[in-house]
């Protein structure tokens, strides 16, 4: 048995912490890594700034069309995995990850927080109403009213949901396991949820390269597919 799979099945409760490397393997670029999407006309920090959407929404549409959705996209193996743990009310997830894979993968949702939103829910800032995914695609402007299109993603500048908030640090604060997959942890405040584990939490990374953990942390380095092909649900 491999030393993930030891360890989920020792846990009572854990928590998943995802980011852009889960998704990868789904065909997903991850935009903060070097070999990630790049983009002209500034920025993925600032096209993907509450400032843009403001200042410059042509910019930013352009930037989300072109580089943040794939409908495409499929859940992959780690993906599938969680989702089994969560129906067994044995895990819950909580991403970065705007692509909404976790959903798709037939996730509990009751025991899953998208934290940066999920780019498939598409609203008119004007009017409020919600629009398809197919009409964002076709114009920016709400065919209705003319306002401005916009998805429910959290930008930068812009605030987590309280209650996301809330509903990740209870997660967290219950877990006797943690376990961080693809992401380097550098995005707040995401990666200071860590802080509402309690002391005698577990915690393992899975990750490509190593990352900084707190000291009870174990870290494993290498593919997360790979990992989780060999996670027993
Ligand atoms: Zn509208």
């Amino acid at each position: 048995m491999s030393e993930l799979n030891e360890l989920l099945h020792a846990a009572q409760k854990i928590v998943f912490l995802t980011g852009a490397g889960v998704s990868t393997a789904s065909g997903i670029p991850d935009y903060r890594s070097k070999n990630g999407l790049y983009s002209t006309g500034g920025s993925p920090e600032y096209l993907l700034s509450h400032n843009c959407l403001v200042n410059e929404p042509e910019k930013h549409y352009e930037f989300v069309k072109n580089n943040m959705i794939h409908p495409e996209a499929k859940p992959n193996i780690i993906h599938e995995k969680m989702a089994a743990l969560t129906r067994n009310n044995k895990a819950d997830i909580i991403t970065q990850n705007v692509d909404g894979l976790h959903l798709a993968a037939g996730v509990n949702a009751q025991h899953l927080v998208e934290f940066h939103g999920n780019i498939h829910y598409i609203y008119c800032q004007k009017c409020g109403h919600t629009v398809s995914l197919e009409d964002y695609l076709t114009s920016m402007y709400h065919k209705d009213c003319g306002g401005i299109l916009r998805t429910d993603i959290v930008l930068y500048e812009e605030a987590i949901d309280t209650q996301k908030v809330e509903k990740a640090v209870t997660a967290i604060s219950q877990a006797d396991l943690l376990v961080v997959v693809g992401t380097s942890f550098v995005v707040y405040p995401f990666a200071s949820l860590i802080q509402y584990a309690s002391p005698d939490t577990k915690m393992v990374a899975v990750n490509r390269d190593a990352i900084t953990l707190p000291p009870q942390g174990k870290m494993i380095t290498g593919d997360a597919v790979k990992e989780f092909e060999q996670v027993e649900v």
